[in-house]
């Protein structure tokens, strides 16, 4: 708090992407590769081919393993691997510095051709236009720590270690009810087409339908005791519905962990006011509740970004995520539903399972306008006030699949699990099953881009990630 906050404008390198893998075309891409301009840049073995292969936050993204990877440090080297791979028509993957894509096959490819982005971390600050300039291989910890001495910040994920493909599925910061979903902050992105073409889309030149697409369109366009859970809950559903302070943002999550069929839950709640005091208007009902520790102090949006997220911690666990939403409401009931069926899920799990986390997200009217101001994005959710609901569980370190009981039991809970219509899913806290794109406002509209920037189908064709198009 007490820190002045600038617009943030992201300039960012987003190659337009990319499971089936025909390994004779993604070897002759490999060789191609190899034999060009990029030899220096790709690797098929060796301790750099390791580092990018087996960097994905997720286990079951970072055991497969690609034919090669290529590490581009500028837009014309995406665009050479881009063209090689859509001439050889291999199959292909792109991965951040972040590679925090919870979904198994979209950000590496076994036997496919692997363009790893965690060489592209050039940055720069533009004072006079307040715009940030980066390459995408920056997390946004590491884009806030260059950020910081000028006092300004992007707004990036709430979690450091998060990489930019955060940007793609839309993005929430903890500013994200004043300016928008972080994608509503860009200004102008070069983008790679599937062809090896570089264009630069902004929302007001010919590729406005591009710019708007990429915002949401993924990697296709390029606290408290388990008793205080009834209480939380219903001050959630109320905040949605009676709060709309641009300056109030917030992360709640139930966090259980399992130990020798033990579960331990824990409700936190991350509650970040942008100002110099805190309204009892925003926060008040959730304040009431008696917690077992509460800290509230001043902090900088730097050292807030700090709060979650350690880069050094192991990122080595088999991770799956799912989504739900549901509207501000004063009837509270399918908020206690999709808590207790979490819970029983939970709980017929309890040997398998390492840790499970029910999150809710507040989306507010302000977020929708703010963005909207600014050219709105794919997503086009409607106002009203919403909670994007994630539901993401891991195993223990050991085993790398799923239970057939468990992987049918998390399906029928996504079918089961209370869910507002007309609301859209958050592609990025999303289960690979869930038909994401076709929950967004702009859906047709989406399709119709998609059909006119790839026509051959390229991109749904040769590289794994949401389905719809
Ligand atoms: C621990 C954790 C915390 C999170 N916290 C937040 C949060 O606070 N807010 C939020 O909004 N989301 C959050 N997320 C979700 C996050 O936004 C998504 O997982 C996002 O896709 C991660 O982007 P990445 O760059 O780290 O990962 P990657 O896996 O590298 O990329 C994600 C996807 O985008 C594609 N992609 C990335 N860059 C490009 C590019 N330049 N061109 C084409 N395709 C590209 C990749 O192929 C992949 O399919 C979190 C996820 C985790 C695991």
């Amino acid at each position: 708090m007490g820190r002045t906050f600038q617009l943030f404008f992201v300039h960012l390198l987003a190659i337009v992407s990319a499971a089936r893998v025909n390994t004779t075309t993604s070897q002759l891409a490999c060789s191609a590769l190899s034999a060009g301009s990029l030899k220096s840049l790709v690797t098929t073995s060796g301790p750099q081919f390791e580092a990018g292969a087996t960097h994905a936050w997720n286990l079951l993204n970072s055991q497969l393993v690609p034919a090669c990877v290529v590490f581009p440090q500028t837009t014309a080297q995406v665009a050479t691997a881009m063209a090689a791979i859509y001439k050889t028509g291999a199959q292909y993957a792109v991965q951040t510095a972040g590679g925090h894509s919870a979904m198994e096959g979209w950000d590496n490819v076994q036997g496919g051709v692997l363009i790893h982005l965690m060489n592209m971390r050039n940055i720069s600050y533009h004072k006079a236009s307040g715009c940030v300039t980066f390459q995408p291989g920056l997390t946004w910890g590491q884009a806030l720590d260059f950020l910081e001495p000028y006092g300004v910040a992007v707004a990036g994920g709430r979690v450091n270690d998060v990489g930019s493909g955060l940007l793609l599925g839309g993005g929430i910061s903890y500013l994200a009810n004043a300016v928008g979903y972080s994608a509503d902050t860009m200004r102008e992105v070069d983008v790679v087409l599937v062809t090896g073409k570089v264009v630069t889309a902004t929302a007001n030149n010919s590729y406005s339908d591009l710019f708007r697409a990429l915002k949401g369109g993924a990697n296709r366009f390029g606290i408290y005791d388990n008793s205080s859970s009834a209480a939380v809950l219903t001050a959630m559903a109320h905040f949605a519905k009676n709060v709309n302070d641009p300056k109030a943002a917030f992360l709640l999550y139930q966090f259980n962990s399992f130990a020798n069929g033990v579960i331990t839950p824990i409700i936190v709640l991350n509650a970040f006011y942008h100002g110099s005091s805190l309204p009892n208007s925003s926060f008040g009902e959730f304040m009431a509740i008696p917690s077992l520790s509460t800290n509230l102090t001043a902090m900088s949006y730097y050292d807030i970004s700090y709060l979650l997220g350690d880069p050094g911690a192991p990122i080595s666990l088999v991770e799956q995520f799912g989504a739900s939403v549901l509207e501000g409401s004063d009837d509270v009931t399918p908020y206690l539903e999709i808590f207790s069926q979490y819970s029983t899920l939970c709980d017929q799990f309890k040997t398998e399972l390492g840790g499970t986390t029910l999150s809710f997200t507040i989306v507010m009217d302000s977020q929708i306008e703010a963005g909207r101001a600014r050219g709105g994005n794919i997503i086009d959710a409607p106002r009203g006030g919403f909670y994007m609901i994630q539901f993401s569980m891991s195993l223990p370190q050991g085993p790398t699949n799923l239970s057939p009981a468990l992987a049918a039991a998390r399906q029928i809970f996504f079918q089961k699990a209370p869910r507002t219509t007309g609301l859209p899913l958050y592609i990025a806290e999303s289960d690979k099953s869930q038909q994401v794109f076709q929950t967004y406002g702009g859906y047709q509209e989406m399709k119709a881009t998609y059909a006119k920037y790839d026509p051959t189908r390229f991109n749904v064709e040769h590289t794994d990630g949401p389905s719809g198009l």
